[in-house]
């Protein structure tokens, strides 16, 4: 379905007014009632509920999200967030004030330990910390987990090595704890090259932070070779958990020797992304790395669950215990799915994206894939692609990332997409293959906001009305 937005410019026939400017209807009454008995003009009340509601559905079709339309935003994973979850976090009891005693909050306590143990249980993992609020809060509480296990060896370490395919809070997570960031090329077929990943280790090597499958989708066949290059330079094997969709109920980095990684539950368990605002990156850990965790921590005792600080814990990276309501959801989700609705969701997951490309006409090199595909917009600029993409109805994928594929369509459209919205997306994907620059150029055309200054808003944003300063 193809809609106009509404726009915010008044001299458009497609504006949508502030409830404040929408008047207020007056009547003229001619009445055969004596004049003293009537009045002369009559006001009627402000927008009715129906017209409040339509003004609300069209401000929110201002934006567009995975209820509107199918949203393939590669590495992102952008799955559809079930009612059920809100329900169950909107419940009276999930509100618990976050200073009550541990004694009157068990139920919480017990959700909270029943969501490490699944999470340890996905990943392969011996141990849980649900305190960090993204994924990329996950990335650092992990390496410096990382940092103070070498520290309590006294081997002080310099290094993170990092693919240059890889998201860019890899980089910036290593950095921010500390270490000089070492960046390694693929080898030809987008895997790990082995001899760089050789060259690059050494006794300075504190961990290699990696995602499997990789951000062009394909998995890391070597995976056990290159955990043994990494530990027998005593270096850590730190998963970017950003792409264990793919990998659900299927395969546990944990079992491929990764010793440290984090969950993105936004990603994988259907917990909404927001726009910045609260969410959750768990971290999991294997035993030798248990005692570092942030405090407090979860665990079970005798007859129920009580906080504890963990002996040589990195400290706190979160107030109290994280975004539990976003933990609730993770939690419910889990169980409502259960060990053969996850490992369906990854199945699903991966064909969706391998019939995709499929039917994708931009040249997709590399392949069979997993949950996620690179296609190459060749001559068109892979922004542009994505503006034209916009006016055919759907979501754009990720664009220009990685750069080891030349004007990449990095595409994820996740499990909950059917047949024909897969056909619609690939429809959206050939018709712009042939446009030429000039139309490509004039996209998009049918939303709210036309071609912004993508810099200026990342760097400069102005977030509320208020701060928005009357054009000269
Ligand atoms: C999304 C993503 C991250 C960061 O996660 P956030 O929850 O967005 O902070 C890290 N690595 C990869 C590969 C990702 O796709």
């Amino acid at each position: 379905m193809i809609y106009d937005q509404a726009r915010w410019t008044e001299d458009d026939e497609r504006y949508e007014p502030l409830l404040s400017e929408k008047e207020a209807e007056t009547v003229e009454t001619d009445s055969p009632l004596p004049a003293d008995l009537t009045r002369d003009e009559l006001t009627l009340p402000g927008p009715s509920e129906p017209e409040l509601a339509r003004h609300y559905t069209r401000l929110s079709q201002m934006n567009y999200g995975v209820e509107s339309g199918p949203f393939p935003l590669g590495s992102c994973t952008m799955k559809y967030n079930p009612k059920f979850t809100e329900d169950l976090a909107a419940h009276p009891a999930a509100s618990v004030h976050p200073d009550r005693d541990p004694s009157t909050v068990q139920g919480t306590l017990a959700v909270m330990h029943g969501l490490q143990e699944q999470l340890a249980a996905i990943g392969g993992m011996d141990a849980v910390t649900l305190q960090p609020p993204a994924g990329a809060a996950g990335e650092l509480t992990g390496i410096l987990v990382a940092k103070r296990y070498h520290e309590s060896r006294d081997d002080e370490r310099s290094e993170v090595i990092v693919p240059d395919s890889a998201h860019g809070t890899n980089f910036a997570s290593a950095a921010m704890a500390g270490y000089d960031v070492v960046s390694i090329p693929a080898a030809e077929d987008g895997r790990v090259d082995l001899e760089a990943l050789e060259a690059a280790l050494s006794e300075e090597t504190a961990a290699l932070m990696l995602t499997n499958p990789n951000t062009l989708g394909l998995f890391e066949r070597d995976i056990e070779r290159i955990a043994e290059m990494v530990h027998d330079v005593g270096g850590l094997l730190y998963y970017d958990g950003a792409n264990l969709n793919a990998l659900l109920g299927r395969a546990r980095p944990g079992d491929m020797g990764f010793d440290v990684m984090h969950y993105n539950v936004h990603k994988t368990f259907a917990t909404p992304h927001g726009g910045g605002g609260p969410g959750a990156g768990p971290v999991g850990v294997v035993s030798e790395l248990a005692e570092f965790l942030p405090r407090p921590h979860v665990r079970a005792t005798d007859g129920g669950y009580e906080l504890y600080d963990p002996e040589r814990s990195i400290g706190k990276v979160h107030g109290y215990l994280g975004n539990w309501l976003v933990l609730v959801k993770t939690y419910a989700y889990i169980r409502r799915l259960g060990d053969e609705g996850l490992a369906d969701a990854s199945a699903k997951a991966v064909l969706n994206a391998n019939y995709l490309a499929s039917q994708v006409e931009y040249e997709v090199p590399y392949g069979p894939f997993h949950h996620e595909f690179v296609a190459s917009a060749g001559d068109q600029d892979a922004a542009d692609v994505a503006k034209k993409m916009l006016d055919h109805g759907v979501h754009p994928p990720t664009t220009k990332w990685p750069e080891t594929v030349h004007e990449a369509l990095m595409t994820e459209p996740t499990e909950v997409e059917s047949k024909r919205s897969l056909d619609q997306l690939a429809e959206a994907f050939n018709a712009v293959v042939g446009e030429s620059e000039e139309s490509l150029a004039e996209a998009p055309k049918r939303t709210a906001a036309g071609r912004i200054d993508q810099a200026s808003a990342a760097r400069n944003p102005r977030l509320s009305w208020q701060a928005l300063e009357p054009e000269e």
